[in-house]
């Protein structure tokens, strides 16, 4: 897509409610277009409202097959609030799975750093590449104040690395606003995050967080530096 194009649009989202702002982007934006769900708050309120859009949106989660069972519970409540949206699970390859166990050991992303970022290309990454194969827009739940990496994103945004345009409609809200919107429409939330989970990923890699932590403390909180899986690198800004 143009650059103009994009810019255009961005500009127009500024004001744009998150119902407005998905169903003027669903229609702006031609050929396959996919979200990718993991049952956080935020997603869960994206879910609610592209509902109405189930026609024309392919929405997807990863199993990476290490989850909560409370993420597999909001799972199931979300199927059964929104029964007419299909929920496409990608799981990892399971002979990756099988070698990575054997190499590394079952939870070897605890020794290191390279294991760690293995472990999640093995369970999230390709499962990934595989879900927004020959999509032009990928939807996402990120917020601008989620994470240092996350600051400086547009509504829409050119992804390099996945040849595809991105759009965070939720990039301006708050915490409290996506609480509010949750609160409103009785939108399931995962029982985990009342726990203090506000970034909720695999169970040996997330803990809650104490009080006045950052949003992605509680993910593998034994490594310091940039908090991400490799889903969402934010660096590509070539249109
Ligand atoms: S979050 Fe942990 S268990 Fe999940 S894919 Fe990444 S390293 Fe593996």
């Amino acid at each position: 897509m143009e650059k103009q194009k994009l810019e255009y649009l961005n500009k127009i989202l500024l004001d744009l409610p998150i119902a407005e702002a998905l169903a003027l982007v669903i229609t702006a934006i031609e050929g396959k277009k996919v979200f990718s769900t993991s049952f956080g708050i935020e997603d869960q309120v994206i879910t609610h409202f592209i509902a109405p859009h189930a026609n024309n949106v392919e929405v997807f989660t990863l199993d990476t097959g290490r989850q909560f069972n409370e993420t597999y519970e909001v799972f199931q409540r979300t199927q059964n609030k929104y029964p007419l949206l299909k929920i496409n699970t990608f799981f990892p390859d399971e002979q990756d799975i099988a070698a990575y166990v054997s190499n590394r050991g079952i939870n070897g992303f605890y020794s290191s750093i390279e294991n760690r970022k293995e472990c999640c290309h093995i369970r999230k990454v390709k499962p990934l590449q595989k879900a927004i194969e020959g999509a032009s827009l990928w939807i996402t739940g990120l917020r601008a104040e989620q994470s240092q990496n996350r600051e400086g994103m547009q509504f829409l945004e050119w992804d390099k690395t996945n040849q595809l345009v991105k759009f965070n409609p939720l990039l301006n809200y708050t915490l409290k606003e996506i609480e509010h919107i949750t609160h409103i429409h009785n939108i399931p939330i995962n029982s985990l995050y009342k726990k203090g989970y506000l970034s909720i990923g695999c169970a040996p890699c997330t803990r809650a967080l104490a009080e006045g932590e950052n949003f992605r403390a509680g993910r593998w909180w034994w490594e310091n530096g940039k908090k991400e899986c490799g889903l969402h690198i934010h660096s590509d800004k070539n249109y």
